[in-house]
């Protein structure tokens, strides 16, 4: 192992942490990261919130501080895009056409924006977020005043939403769907953020598609299918990703919706692992594959990848966790809800800011969305991960703590 060279290809959290476990493990021969991006890896999530809002610099927001890459003798090769992976010789082809010859290398490629094709996509103004260049690049049509559509109702739009209402901004969100997060959370949840946008002064409207955005040069407008035309400075498209998986396809690694990983994090060349939005894997708490995208599981799938890297085979079996925060709520996510059959809501969610919705399949606890309840979120993340599931037809009742709900 020692005169080994691992490469590591991207530039994120699930990087960030390989390279950081790959010393803490052992690992003592050469290590390289190389990332698209020209900055060391920074957190992801802030991009939306706290940073969009003008609260934070990116000195604060890095994962770690530039000089720990120098202490932990990793070679950085920022702002270079790997082309190639080549099996044969064990190198990768960067885009100017270097050549990095590797003894293991690690993929925590992440995700890409999923694009959405409309008359006008093209105009100066229409943007979408993923890294810190978007943002700066969205910071040049932000301002007090002037407009701004969101088109996409997900977290990141919502988010993004609230963080330009900070910044004085008229923000309207179209979502396409009957309601936003319409795709992974309860009707309770997706009411509740409906309200509380509006309550806060920006237009939600669901059930509304984009047909085209306009302007000359610069956008002035979006046209909906119902003929609404609504004022737009800004238009941010938050659709979703999709996983960036080239290098791996083109290399002939097995792809299915993410580079297909055992539980180990290693691909089908076992010399190859990797880890984070790029992957899909079997997860043994929900007994099916899952292609995730949260900083949970990029980083704690790294961990399990530089274990592996390291000699040390122990399965990955996390469970999900994410949060969003939006104005003073804070979403805290444990387990998955996909496929529930039955929702149980503690507190008040139709006039409050604080409530927890618990969901089940077979009256199996699978997954919590917990606003404003961090008490909850940490029990709910103890018991999902115990497999345990508290007693369904009293959970409801708000003056009970969760606590005395336990079955044995
Ligand atoms: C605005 C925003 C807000 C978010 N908020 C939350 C949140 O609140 N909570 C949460 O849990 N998650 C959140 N997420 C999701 C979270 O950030 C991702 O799940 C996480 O960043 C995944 O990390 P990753 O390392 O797998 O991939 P990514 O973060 O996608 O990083 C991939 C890296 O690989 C580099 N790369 C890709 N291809 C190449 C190549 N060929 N050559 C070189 N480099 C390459 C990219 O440039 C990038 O640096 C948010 C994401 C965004 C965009």
């Amino acid at each position: 192992m020692s005169n080994e060279h691992v490469v590591v290809i991207g530039g994120s959290h699930g990087a960030a942490q390989l390279v950081a476990s790959l010393r803490q493990e052992g690992w003592t021969g050469k290590i390289s990261l190389v990332s698209a991006e020209p900055i060391v890896p920074y957190h992801r999530p802030p991009l939306s919130k706290t940073y969009l809002a003008g609260e934070q610099h990116q000195d604060e927001i890095l994962i770690r501080p530039a000089n720990f890459y120098e202490g932990a003798e990793v070679d950085l090769v920022l702002g270079s895009r790997v082309i190639a992976i080549n099996r044969e010789d064990k190198s990768i082809t960067l885009h100017d056409g270097g050549k990095i010859s590797y003894d293991k290398l690690a993929l925590t490629t992440g995700a890409k924006v999923r694009r959405l094709a409309l008359p006008g996509d093209h105009l100066q103004g229409v943007l979408y977020l993923r890294d810190l260049g978007d943002v700066d690049r969205i910071r040049q049509f932000t301002g007090n005043g002037k407009h701004a559509v969101i088109i996409g109702g997900g977290y990141i739009g919502l988010e993004t939403a609230a963080s330009l209402k900070k910044c004085g901004m008229h923000v309207t969100v179209l979502e396409a769907l009957p309601r936003v997060l319409q795709r992974v959370t309860a009707p309770q949840i997706s009411e509740f953020y409906m309200r509380i946008h509006r309550e806060e002064g920006v237009e939600v409207l669901t059930g509304v598609v984009a047909k085209s955005i306009n302007g000359e040069g610069l956008v002035e407008s979006v046209s909906c299918e119902n003929d609404l035309r609504l004022k737009a400075d800004l238009v941010i498209i938050g659709i979703g990703v999709l996983p960036e998986t080239k290098l791996a396809e083109d290399a002939g690694l097995e792809v299915d919706n993410g580079i297909l990983v055992d539980e180990f994090a290693r691909t089908s060349d076992h010399d190859i692992v990797a880890a984070g939005d790029c992957t899909n894997h079997f997860n043994p708490l929900y007994q099916r594959r899952i292609r995730l995208e949260s900083v949970q599981n990029a980083t704690d799938q790294a961990k399990t990848a530089a274990k592996s890297l390291c000699g040390k085979l122990e399965p990955y079996r996390a469970l999900p966790w994410f949060w969003s925060d939006q104005y003073d709520v804070k979403l805290q996510i444990a387990g998955l809800s996909q496929g529930y059959d039955h929702v149980v809501v503690r507190g008040d969610w139709e006039k409050g800011r604080s409530f927890s919705v618990f969901y089940f399949l077979k009256e199996k606890f699978i997954a919590v969305d917990a606003v404003n309840r961090p008490k909850e979120f940490m029990l709910s993340r103890r018991l999902l991960a115990e497999g345990r599931t508290p007693d369904l037809t009293r959970l409801g009742d708000d003056s009970i703590p969760i606590q005395d709900l336990l079955k044995a």
